[in-house]
């Protein structure tokens, strides 16, 4: 039996509000009061997914942001719980892996080419030195564009990307291994930080915590960044250890977070907040990766701050700053082709 009426209203209830309409709960659901939700702030149609027989006190807060979700058990009982939600960024990355025979002629002698996807070609690929003898081949794009488990259509995939090295390395080279085919739905953060109690003896880490966008390739670094801060915080004792890991791994956590959303946001279709500081940063990057097209210095500054070796802010030095507006003004004014795929390719040299 639950106490919800007909109009969302919750029967005697103190709190004027009804239970939101994006809040979707079954049977036998019990809540004290519906004030427990005044701060959802999601516009998401199922912010809130509460389960089957589930109780939910007074105290208790759904503390949602905007683009937050949360799924709620069957048979649970919520009593003065703080909910936080997850921060969730849906990318729907997919790709398609092989490992081909490499030649030491390929790619005029340099060990790896990634080529990010930039508007309006947002597939993306990386060619990558295994060993003298292997290259390992990476391609995919957005929203489950995904490159397909067939040589010849894998090639017509590599085909489609603005610069033509990687279909022209799969098409002729000989495979090693079979495709292996990988889907990523979305950058995830759980903010165990903001919580105000925890329970004793247990920690939460890595990607628990933190999942990025696999492309940029910084979720080993972090969860080791984690580690180093887990030992320094235990060196002060085990007295509030949660909290104080917590606060420690959201501030490691922060920068490449910005970095794996930012640039993922930079495509229309991924939904989230695009404050004018992003829409700048992404602006600027897309014409980073227009210029880093024949500047190997653009291309190897933009994979140090991926890769979590260079701050953010070394894209803005003045150094960089100049060779991307002469990449787009001078160069992009003599090869229009380069502002139409609008794409980088960073050759890294051996
Ligand atoms: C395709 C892909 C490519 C990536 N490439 C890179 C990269 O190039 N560079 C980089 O830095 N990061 C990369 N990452 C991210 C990186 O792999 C993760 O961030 C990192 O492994 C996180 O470490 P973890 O210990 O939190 O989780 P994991 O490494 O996933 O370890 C969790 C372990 O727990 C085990 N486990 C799960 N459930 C249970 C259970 N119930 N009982 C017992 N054991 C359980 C799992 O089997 C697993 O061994 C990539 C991730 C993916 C998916």
């Amino acid at each position: 039996m639950s106490n919800v009426r007909e109009d969302r209203h919750i029967e005697g209830d103190w709190w004027s509000e009804p239970i939101p309409n994006n809040v979707e709960f079954g049977e036998g659901f019990y809540c004290e009061t519906a004030q427990i939700f005044r701060k959802l702030r999601s516009k998401a149609s199922r912010a809130v997914v509460i389960g089957k027989h589930v109780s939910c006190y007074a105290g208790c807060s759904f503390a949602i942001g905007e683009y937050g979700h949360c799924t709620v058990g069957d048979f649970t009982l919520l009593n003065g719980a703080l909910i936080m939600a997850e921060e969730k960024i849906e990318i729907g990355i997919a790709y398609t892996t092989r490992v081909y025979r490499r030649r030491a002629s390929d790619l005029g002698g340099k060990l790896a080419m990634v080529i990010a996807g930039s508007g309006p070609n947002w597939r993306n690929g990386a060619i990558l030195f295994q060993s003298e003898d292997r290259w390992i081949v990476s391609i995919g794009g957005y929203c489950g564009d995904q490159a397909p488990d067939d040589p010849q259509m894998f090639a017509a995939y590599a085909g489609s990307l603005p610069m033509p090295q990687i279909r022209d390395i799969v098409t002729h080279a000989e495979p090693l291994s079979d495709f292996v085919s990988y889907r990523y739905p979305a950058n995830l953060r759980r903010r165990y930080e903001r919580l105000n109690r925890f329970p004793k003896n247990y920690l939460v880490f890595g990607d628990a915590i933190c999942s990025f966008n696999p492309v940029f390739a910084q979720g080993m670094t972090v969860t080791a960044q984690e580690a180093a801060l887990l030992q320094t915080c235990l060196r002060d004792g085990a007295a509030d250890l949660a909290r104080r890991f917590f606060r420690a791994a959201a501030t490691a956590i922060d920068t490449p977070w910005d970095i794996a959303v930012g640039n993922d946001l930079r495509h229309p279709q991924v939904q989230g907040p695009r404050p004018l500081k992003v829409r700048f940063i992404n602006w600027y990057i897309g014409k980073l990766h227009v210029a880093a097209r024949h500047d190997a210095l653009l291309g190897n500054a933009f994979v140090k701050v991926a890769n979590l070796e260079a701050p953010p802010t070394s894209l803005l030095h003045p150094v960089v700053v100049c060779r991307v507006i002469w990449g787009n003004l001078v160069r992009g004014a003599r090869d229009p082709d380069s502002a139409m795929h609008a794409s980088a390719p960073h050759s890294l040299k051996s």
